[in-house]
């Protein structure tokens, strides 16, 4: 039986974030010949001019919920406008990112949809009907596969930022864009306004680079240096706990057990020991390279290179040789 995926996009400032790509290309790798793979696109105004970038990267249909009241997530309000769609689609199987709100409404799409969950997949691989997923365990330390019993769904699944690569895109490609109407429920809860902690314009969890500090960056203006690294390498700024703790910084760059968990291409620790739950959420960088004055850090147990010394000389003579060579 031929099975419909439904992908749900989710946008940022007026962009649609590279995990909804990622979860494109996951539910593609999950599909047999004759699956169809379409993406739901809710939000506020604006939203459905987002959908060409969608069918460039291959969504066969794209279901839009487009309204004012959906500028801001809001679980109920989005709930509603995705329960709309999958009224609609009536899919097998739901994909989102593991983003602060596909955890969100993951779950609670799931116990809607009587579906079953995997959360924060990293790799799919298919045979035959046989769909299967992994995903770390014990912060990293060990990864499960798992399969849904029922091939036919109904799954929700959460795909972990940066671990499978969308396909290429094909500004060729063609897609019908159909206007779904927004339930307009009426909401227990309304967002009066958004403040936002990070100045950042990358997005910690997708960024490519990360360039984290700890409590060896001795103060907020120890942050500058790595700051500046950071800019050079078109990076995201993140910090351990002893840094924020430290009020060094804010929470919201926290990167860990209790934090974010980030998976870069190149993760640069400057003055962070390596406690077991810093390292549950960034172990899975590809490239780790751990500055520490302390040469027994533990933190050059996990780090793929290592630089014995003063972050203070180290990240600047970095910042200055990267600048040079990306002149
Ligand atoms: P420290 O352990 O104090 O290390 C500072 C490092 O900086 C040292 O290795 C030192 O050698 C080095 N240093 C100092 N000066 C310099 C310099 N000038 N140049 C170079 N190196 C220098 N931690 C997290 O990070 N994320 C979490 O999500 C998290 N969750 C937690 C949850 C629980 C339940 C608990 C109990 C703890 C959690 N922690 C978490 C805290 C964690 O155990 C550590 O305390 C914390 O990660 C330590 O932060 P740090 O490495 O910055 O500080």
């Amino acid at each position: 039986m031929a099975k419909t995926f439904l992908v749900v996009a989710e946008a940022r400032g007026g962009k649609l974030r590279q995990v909804s790509f990622e979860a494109l290309r996951a539910a593609q790798l999950s599909a047999a010949e004759g699956d169809a793979i379409h993406a739901a696109l809710i939000g506020g105004s604006g939203t459905k001019a987002l959908a060409s970038e969608l069918t460039a990267y291959g969504a066969e249909s794209i279901y839009v919920v487009e309204d004012a009241a959906l500028d801001n997530y809001n679980s109920e309000a989005y709930l509603s406008a995705l329960l709309a769609v999958t009224g609609v689609v009536k899919p097998n199987a739901l994909y989102y990112g593991h983003t602060a709100a596909g955890r969100d409404l993951a779950p609670l799409a799931a116990a809607k949809l009587g579906a079953g969950q995997l959360s924060d997949v990293t790799e799919i691989s298919r045979s035959g009907d046989r769909v299967e997923f992994t995903r770390p365990l014990y912060a990293g330390k060990a990864v499960e596969k798992k399969a849904f019993t029922d091939p036919n769904g109904p799954w929700v699944v959460t795909i972990r930022p940066n671990n499978i690569a969308p396909q290429a895109p094909d500004a060729t490609r063609q897609a019908s864009v159909i206007d779904v109407a927004y339930p307009a429920p009426s909401l227990r809860s309304i967002i009066r306004e958004v403040v936002k902690k990070t100045s950042g314009a990358i997005d910690l969890a997708e960024a490519k680079i990360v360039v984290s500090g700890g409590r060896g960056v001795r103060s907020a203006e120890g942050f500058q240096p790595l700051e500046e690294l950071a800019a050079v390498l078109g990076g995201a700024v993140g910090a351990s706990r002893g840094a924020c703790d430290a009020g060094y910084c804010e929470y919201a760059m926290q990167i860990g057990q209790t934090g974010k968990v980030v998976t870069p291409e190149i993760y640069i620790a400057c003055g962070i020991s390596g406690a077991i739950q810093h390292l549950a959420g960034m172990s899975s960088s590809r490239v780790i390279i751990a500055i520490n004055k302390d040469a027994e850090a533990p933190i050059f147990k996990v780090a793929d290179y290592g630089i014995v010394g003063d972050l203070f000389e180290v990240v600047p003579l970095l910042t200055e040789e990267f600048r040079q060579l990306l002149k």
